[in-house]
């Protein structure tokens, strides 16, 4: 079995100053509405306020000068053959898709390892990918992961951080105020099998989302506090019932990787959520209304 994640608990640990600037950076993104920067700005707070507003006032140009660039007719071989899950979209949400897609691959800094030269079509099949998590939201590209790593398979790790122990292969990880790393081979295979319930990249990218809190312990932000009450009930009570599986050996819809925490749970269902909207709102009806809630797409229609 591939492990996913798991680096981002004691990563979060040794490098608490440098999540904590990521989350202040961020902290006005679509997916985090409660929290603000502390408007009307004092004194203490006018040369980063002064830099926030430079800062979102070039991205805005920047982002202007990249949506006018046209879709290039390439990309739509890889979205069409590598992307299954954005078949079913509509006109409108394909165009979404396109000027989503075009920022993320513009936006990030992409590194291939092992001596893998990242492809055009490897960034438009993750960006795109990645994006489809964001059709419900606006003006939010993934901004808090700056650098998408990828190997061309499986790569090997020697972890040791409370849950996991010795060596591992992994398909993918999200590190908290870093990068997303993914194996092309997984990433691509996830992509191209829309149905299975599997998406490393979908994995990964949720355990970024949950991130924007400043940690990745599965509490996700909704725009009103009963929601937000009714998610630390579902999943608590969805996390004991999968773990209970896990024990038994009981077959379960969620993958039982979810049962190693509650990131892992959040990242497992989101990839369900997507992959399986169907099966998902039949089992664990109360967990896919609110993620219809948090995502702000209700993927039943892509069907
Ligand atoms: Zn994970």
């Amino acid at each position: 079995m591939q492990i996913h994640v798991g680096l981002e608990y004691y990563y979060h640990h040794a490098s608490t100053a440098g999540a904590a600037s990521e989350y202040a950076q961020f902290s006005s993104h679509p997916l985090l509405p409660s929290v603000a920067f502390g408007f009307p700005p004092t004194d203490p707070h006018l040369c980063s306020l002064v830099r926030h507003q430079l800062f979102g006032w070039f991205r805005k140009r920047r982002l202007k000068k990249i949506l006018a660039q046209p879709w290039p007719e390439k990309w739509d071989l890889h979205l069409n053959r590598n992307v299954r899950l954005c078949q079913k979209l509509s006109q409108n949400e394909i165009q979404a898709l396109q000027d989503r897609t075009k920022i993320f691959v513009a936006e990030k800094n992409w590194e291939g390892l092992e001596g893998l030269d990242v492809t055009v079509e490897m960034k438009v099949t993750i960006a795109a990918q990645a994006c489809m998590m964001l059709l419900g939201v606006d003006d939010f590209y993934f901004d808090n992961v700056k650098t998408i790593l990828v190997f061309p398979d499986t790569f090997r790790r020697e972890a040791n951080d409370g849950v996991t122990f010795g060596a591992q292969h992994r398909s993918g990880e999200a590190w908290l105020g870093g990068p997303i790393v993914l194996s092309w081979r997984d990433a691509l295979r996830g992509c191209r099998n829309e149905d299975d319930g599997s998406n490393v990249v979908i994995h990964e990218f949720a355990h970024a989302l949950d991130g924007l809190d400043g940690f990745m312990g599965g509490n996700i932000t909704f725009d009103d506090q009963p929601s937000h009450d009714q998610w630390d009930k579902v999943v608590d009570h969805g996390y004991q019932e999968l773990v209970a599986a896990k024990k038994s050996g009981r077959r379960t819809l969620l993958d039982h990787y979810g049962a190693t925490n509650k990131a892992e749970y959040f990242a497992v269902a989101t990839e369900t959520f997507f992959e399986q909207p169907g099966k998902l709102r039949k089992k664990h009806h109360d967990l896919y209304s609110l993620l219809v809630k948090y995502f702000k797409v209700n993927p039943m229609k892509w069907q």
